[in-house]
């Protein structure tokens, strides 16, 4: 009765599906706008996901994978309820 493990095709977490990915849409901290995901298609970082601010003028920039370690030390988006 168990399916297959399923895992968010953008932050690949097992905790939640692409359509609930908190990651998609997230809050700038410089500015407070929408940061949105792209992705390099750079020799260096082949296929890495990354955050932008909405804004061009916004210098904000994250690492996908750097956000998601953020957000699991800081169990803000993993656990309601950090010890
Ligand atoms: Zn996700
Ligand atoms: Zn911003």
């Amino acid at each position: 009765m168990f399916h297959e493990e399923i895992k968010c095709q953008i932050c690949e977490q097992t905790s939640h599906l692409a359509i609930e990915c908190p990651f998609v849409y997230s809050e700038c901290k410089q500015c407070g706008g929408i940061r949105m995901i792209g992705e390099t298609n750079t020799e260096k970082n082949p296929n890495r996901k990354f955050l932008r601010c909405q804004y061009a003028n916004c210098d904000e920039f994250q690492w996908l994978d750097e956000s998601i370690v953020d957000s699991m030390s800081s169990g803000a988006l993993s656990s309601p309820n950090p010890k």
